[in-house]
């Protein structure tokens, strides 16, 4: 995988693509026009096609679409810009269709990093692993990040939060993941409260994206858990908005886990500058607070009647999570995020994993 990462390197989508391929497809959203346009007049007649509708959780009618033009137009590399919806779109056809992806984020949602794909339809979201789909070549300009208002700086932020968290406590992460998730969390929470306040501070847009990256790169190194799980169910069944969900539920889910992994969670102690583990899902409420993220799902539009339903789901589903689930304990984690209830300290924080794989699933 190739990375180029910088202010203004948006200017060299046009001959990275080149090297993937001679007929590029783009897939961009709507607010993302601008440089995507940039990028097609670039690219000129070997443009195979455009496809400027993208939505969130990949709808199956939407990558019918898009893997269609691909092969109508004779595409042989596909170049995504924008956020996860624009990503997951040109993984779809890249699963499909086999063609490289080249990824230029505009969010902090991580997914460019990652071989996880998902699809949605009315009975829900499906994810998955394929090598295939992992973009080829990844240019992040975080000049493309300055047009993110506040509130979606703020989700996407804790968006990519939640998957270094994760990561860092995953039953499968290593020396390496773990140190790269650290930094993670300590770029965006550095560059975060900045990059809020002042959308246009390009320093702080910097920071933050590169700790996105390096929060993606994590994820995709590690197997997700209950957090990851959840979020991909409400967004996915009851078309939550995906960075607020991942924020309201953060906290909670680490305050869940936090007994049986603390002395995981002591690297993100480090990064968030708390005095010890005990008090990182707290210091994550906090932040989105601070940030003005979302801290409850009952904000997002959620009805409160779901939650007995997501409960029995996730309970009943194998999930590869540091402590183990029962439904009352997801029930209990659920509803907090639904109020929105700040964590209190867990004192029993300094205990070993327990290391209870319930299996791979995700
Ligand atoms: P998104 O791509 O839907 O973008 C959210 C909104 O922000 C859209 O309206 C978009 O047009 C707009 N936007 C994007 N960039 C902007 C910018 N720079 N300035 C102003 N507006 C901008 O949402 P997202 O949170 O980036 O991604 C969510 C999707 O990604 C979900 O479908 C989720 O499942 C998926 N995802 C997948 C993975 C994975 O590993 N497969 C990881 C993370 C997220």
């Amino acid at each position: 995988m190739r990375v180029v990462f910088g202010r203004g390197r948006l200017a060299e989508v046009s001959s990275e693509a080149r090297a993937l391929g001679s007929r590029p497809l783009v897939v961009s959203g709507r607010h993302e026009a601008a440089a995507a346009e940039r990028v097609a007049g670039e690219l000129g007649d070997s443009l195979a096609g455009w496809i400027r509708q993208v939505a969130q959780h990949v709808p199956v009618a939407s990558a019918a679409q898009a893997i269609a033009a691909a092969r109508d137009g004779g595409a042989d590399v596909v170049i995504s810009i924008g956020g996860g919806s624009a990503t997951g779109l040109a993984k779809a056809v890249a699963r499909e269709v086999g063609l490289p992806v080249l990824a230029v984020p505009t969010t902090y949602a991580g997914s460019e990093m990652t071989p996880v794909w998902g699809q949605s339809d009315e009975g829900g979201k499906t994810t998955g692993r394929d090598e295939r789909v992992l973009p080829r070549t990844v240019v992040y300009d975080p000049a493309l990040t300055v047009s993110m208002p506040g509130e979606l700086t703020a989700a996407s932020g804790m968006n990519a939060l939640a998957h270094a968290v994760e990561s860092l406590y995953a039953l499968d992460s290593t020396e390496l993941s773990r140190s790269v998730a650290e930094e993670a969390i300590r770029a965006l929470t550095d560059g975060l409260p900045d990059a809020v306040s002042r959308p246009d501070d390009l320093g702080a847009r910097t920071g933050t994206l590169r700790g996105a990256w390096l929060a993606g790169w994590a994820l995709g190194a590690t197997t997700m858990g209950l957090h990851h799980k959840l979020a991909h169910l409400l967004g996915g069944r009851y078309r939550l908005w995906h960075a607020g969900v991942h924020s309201a539920l953060l906290p909670q889910v680490t305050a869940f886990n936090a007994p049986s992994v603390g002395a995981s969670l002591r690297s993100a102690a480090r990064a968030l500058g708390v005095a010890g583990p005990g008090l990182v899902a707290r210091a994550l409420f906090d932040l989105a607070r601070r940030l003005g993220a979302p801290t409850a799902l009952a904000e997002l539009g959620l009805d409160r009647g779901a939650l007995d339903e997501v409960s029995t789901v996730v309970a009943a589903a194998t999930i590869s999570n540091p402590r183990p689930l029962t439904e009352e304990a997801v029930a209990r984690v659920l509803r907090q995020a639904y109020v929105g209830e700040r964590p209190n300290p867990t004192p029993s924080c300094e205990a070993p994993p327990t290391a209870t794989l319930r299996e791979r699933s995700l």
